[in-house]
């Protein structure tokens, strides 16, 4: 490695896989730094980036703070925190953490719409809250037996969701901006066209301006009122006040979120709703998965580092951008 590559700027926690994979190089952690300007401005040589934090925002402030800025090595495949369109104008690449992730949140996506459409988690309070001794648990008004799903977003994690619940005997067909042809689950253009012929709508594209409150009253109407919402991909995605207002009417039946538009804060009204289902952001939080996007985040600094391309560009920086 070059003696100029060996140094590298730290967002976030220095996990055991990143402490090992960056052995090499001198890590300068912007965590538990009080005057973190000062210490920007004591690193504008840095050409190395790594963002182990997801969500930390990265802006063209900062990239104006580090001039000879190369490479941004992302934790997680969402990068909707990073402007990469500005990285892509200064040069800069940024890479993130696709595929490692995709069966895990998959596997969550399917258990939070098993836990919403069967109520699994109020029936487990029920019990533990000893009413069973006094009565059954209600028989569930919801069935994944006759309903059918909405992929919003048919990428590698949509697919992936998609191929469990044709397992599962369920209908599915998805809406994204471009059909996928070699697929032979039914397209929809529109997503208030898609809404309409479902009723139960799995979202899964994502953040950012493009899709921000996609998700939003007129398409909770057209999912009715035997409409399940199961959001595992990002809050924005979502109009949270017009879903709280959809659930409290009951226009749709219930709702199954994973994510949050002010992470980690959830509103009230949702804390209090007994048709929603709530889980803290963990699509892909297992040990096993999570070091697996660890290493690909370290992997592609030492592809970079090596001089050879980062294995895992975002669309809008590839490498050759900056070459
Ligand atoms: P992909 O890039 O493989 O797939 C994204 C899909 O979304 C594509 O089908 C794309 O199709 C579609 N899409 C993008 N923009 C729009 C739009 N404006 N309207 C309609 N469809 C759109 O990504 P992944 O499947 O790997 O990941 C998807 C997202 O899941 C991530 O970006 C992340 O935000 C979220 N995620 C959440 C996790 C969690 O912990 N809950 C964990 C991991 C990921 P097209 O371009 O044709 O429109």
């Amino acid at each position: 490695m070059a003696a100029d590559k060996s140094e590298l700027l730290l967002i976030g926690p220095l996990r055991p896989v990143l402490a090992s994979g960056f052995a090499n190089f001198a890590v300068h952690s912007l965590a538990m730094v009080a005057n973190r300007d000062a210490r920007l401005s004591s690193l504008g040589h840095v050409r190395a980036m790594a963002v182990s934090a997801p969500g930390e925002p990265v802006d063209d402030r900062l990239f104006a703070r580090l001039p000879r800025l190369e490479i941004i090595s992302s934790f997680g495949v969402g990068y909707d925190h990073i402007d990469a369109a500005a990285a892509a104008k200064r040069g800069i690449v940024v890479t993130h953490t696709p595929g490692v992730l995709t069966e895990e949140v998959a596997d969550t996506a399917i258990g939070l719409l098993l836990c919403t459409v069967r109520e699994l988690p109020q029936a487990e309070r029920y019990l533990r809250a000893g009413k069973w001794r006094e009565s059954n648990y209600p028989l569930s008004p919801a069935t994944l037996r006759n309903r059918s799903v909405g992929l919003v977003g048919m990428g590698r994690i949509g697919l992936a969701i998609a191929r469990r619940l044709e397992s599962f005997g369920v209908p599915v067909v998805y809406h994204t901006r471009t059909q996928r042809p070699e697929l032979a689950y039914r397209h929809y253009p529109r997503l208030i066209d898609m809404a309409c012929a479902v009723d139960t709508l799995i979202v899964i594209v994502p953040g950012g301006a493009e899709t921000r409150n996609m998700i939003d009253a007129s398409v909770l109407e057209a999912l009715g009122p035997d409409g399940i919402l199961i959001n595992v991909a990002r809050g924005s995605v979502v109009d949270e006040p017009a879903l709280i207002a959809a659930l409290k009417a009951r226009k749709i039946m219930a709702a199954g979120l994973d994510v949050f538009v002010n992470e980690p804060e959830v509103p009230e009204e949702l804390l209090t709703m007994e048709n929603v289902v709530l889980l803290p952001h963990l699509g892909s939080a297992s040990v096993f998965t999570r070091e697996k996007m660890d290493q690909l985040l370290v992997n592609n600094i030492l592809a970079w580092a090596a001089g050879k391309p980062p294995l895992t560009p975002v669309p809008e920086t590839p490498w050759r951008s900056w070459r």
